[in-house]
């Protein structure tokens, strides 16, 4: 219902052909918040958002959008109801233009002057995009991409974003740059997101709530506040000790 959580997740399951890739996932995204699942290299983070885009399937369990089930949904219908996947190696198609490529993100829309003020909204956040607006979106740097495959996802006006390791192949710098705007999306736009990264600090100091992934299981959770205190994060995922 309106008073529940945004996006909700109990107790997933799905499979890669025999292969049990997560199990028993319950986790709860609230309106306009970020949260992140952290996790090692295969921990099962790009499988919970392929479970929740309709890529995969789950064998069991619900996945929730405002409170109605969508687990078994075909992708494009999961992206009319509102949830838009920002994938790993963000995917932008090369030999399209910067610009066909943010208009294909506006295709479940038939709002043309929104889209067109979304499109102005998407180059305010990455003047880059617009500078580069009539190249081919294989010219782009990986950060630029990354920016493209974000701002392509803007565009279907998401109630939640999918993230899939932004930081991914990213210089230290351009990784700041990014997840600054990702927070200034979440601050301003008001975009509730699920961010899924290796990277604990920089997830930990972006997302409000965060969730530790380690084989397909959830084995800790809390407020990025409280994980980021806690000991066994600071040594496995934050290399402090
Ligand atoms: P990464 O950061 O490497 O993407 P991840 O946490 O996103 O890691 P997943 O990609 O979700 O991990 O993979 C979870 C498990 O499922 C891993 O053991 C992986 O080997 C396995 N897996 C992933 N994709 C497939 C596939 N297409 N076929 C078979 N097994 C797969």
């Amino acid at each position: 219902g309106p008073g529940g959580p945004l996006l909700k997740l109990s107790n997933v399951e799905s499979y890669y052909g025999p292969i049990l890739a997560i199990r028993g996932i319950s986790l709860e995204l609230a309106r306009g918040q970020i949260v992140t699942v952290l996790g090692a290299n295969g921990a099962g983070k790009t499988t919970i958002l392929k479970t929740i885009s309709g890529v995969l399937d789950p064998e069991k369990g619900a996945v929730e959008l405002e409170g109605r089930p969508i687990q078994r949904m075909a992708p494009d219908r999961v992206v009319r109801l509102g949830i838009s996947h920002v994938p790993e190696g963000r995917e932008v198609f090369p030999f399209l233009s910067v610009l066909d490529n943010l208009r294909m993100g506006a295709f479940p829309r038939t709002d043309r002057d929104a889209v067109q003020r979304d499109l102005e909204k998407v180059f305010g956040y990455f003047p880059v995009l617009k500078e580069r607006a009539h190249q081919p979106a294989g010219q782009l740097s990986g950060g630029q991409q990354q920016m493209l495959a974000i701002g392509r996802a803007l565009l279907a006006r998401p109630k939640v974003l999918l993230l899939d390791e932004p930081s991914l192949g990213l210089s230290p710098l351009l990784v700041k740059e990014i997840f600054k705007i990702i927070r200034r999306l979440n601050d301003e736009e008001g975009v509730s997101m699920l961010l899924v990264e290796q990277n604990a600090h920089i997830a930990l100091e972006t997302a409000h709530y965060g969730y530790v992934l380690e084989v397909g299981r959830i084995v800790m959770d809390g407020t990025c506040r409280d994980l980021m205190k806690s000991d066994d994060i600071q040594e496995f995922y934050l290399g402090m000790k």
